[in-house]
């Protein structure tokens, strides 16, 4: 069975000084974990620092977001070649609190997508259907259109440097969690729209984790909140080995 992924979003949380302590500990928790890969997404004013931290111990680091350009007027963006510099080597794109707070787009973040891919970084892409959309029978028609559009801007070449996150918006923060039939079902539209790796992200903690990664579609997990602590980070990690021995 190929290696799960879990892959811990730090959203606006950890600073520098934080991050040096936390890696520290996370590496000790998972270095000794067989059968998952582990990656960190921490603000961009950390990156440095966990790439440093981290070095040697097969957790990876990615950036919460990339812009498609290489440089330019855009103030307040970042570019995939400049976290290459870093170390970095990948990014979370399209994330729902980008789309929902800052406005982004199935067309921005295709650009967004293509940039970081052309950089030769990895991505991790996010999908997922809100609440109001869910309950009026949206789920498969936005799952669809929002993977169509990650499918367009992914050269075939470029495929197996994508990972697509299943994240339904009601499900993040909320501790409400898809039950794994509803994560299966729609891992399983994504996976015959486009073959690619596929995280479960919602409120995964470490007692919801083994269930969900069992399911035959689920690749890994996209963690929020439990990604901030090391011991229950590392819980989930552990899940995700169980779940791949
Ligand atoms: C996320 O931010 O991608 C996420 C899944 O958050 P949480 O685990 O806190 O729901």
């Amino acid at each position: 069975m190929p290696a799960m992924l879990i892959a811990g979003n730090w959203k606006m949380h950890k600073t520098a000084a934080e991050t040096i302590e936390f890696g520290t500990a996370l590496r000790r928790a998972v270095e000794p974990l067989e059968g998952v890969d582990v990656v960190v997404c921490p603000p961009y004013t950390s990156l440095d620092e966990a790439v440093r931290v981290l070095a040697g111990s097969g957790i990876e680091v990615f950036a919460q977001n990339a812009h498609w350009e290489k440089e330019g007027a855009f103030t307040g963006e970042i570019s995939a070649p400049m976290l290459a510099e870093l170390g970095v080597v990948g990014s979370l794109v399209a994330h729902s609190e980008r789309r929902q707070l800052f406005a982004e787009t199935d067309e921005s973040s295709a650009r967004r997508i293509a940039g970081v891919l052309d950089a030769g970084l990895r991505v991790i892409a996010c999908v997922g259907e809100t609440e109001q959309e869910r309950e009026a029978g949206e789920t498969e028609a936005v799952l669809r259109r929002q993977v169509e559009a990650i499918r367009g801007a992914v050269e075939d070449d470029d495929v197996h440097r994508l990972t697509i996150a299943y994240e339904p918006v009601w499900a993040i923060g909320t501790g409400r969690t898809a039950t794994p039939e509803q994560a299966e079902e729609a891992h399983a539209l994504i996976r015959s729209l486009f073959d690619v790796p596929l995280l479960y992200g919602g409120s995964v903690k470490e007692d919801n984790a083994a269930e969900l990664l069992s399911q035959p579609d689920v690749d890994g997990a996209l963690v929020g909140g439990a990604s901030l602590e090391v011991e229950s980070f590392a819980a989930i990690c552990e899940a995700a080995a169980a779940a791949a021995a």
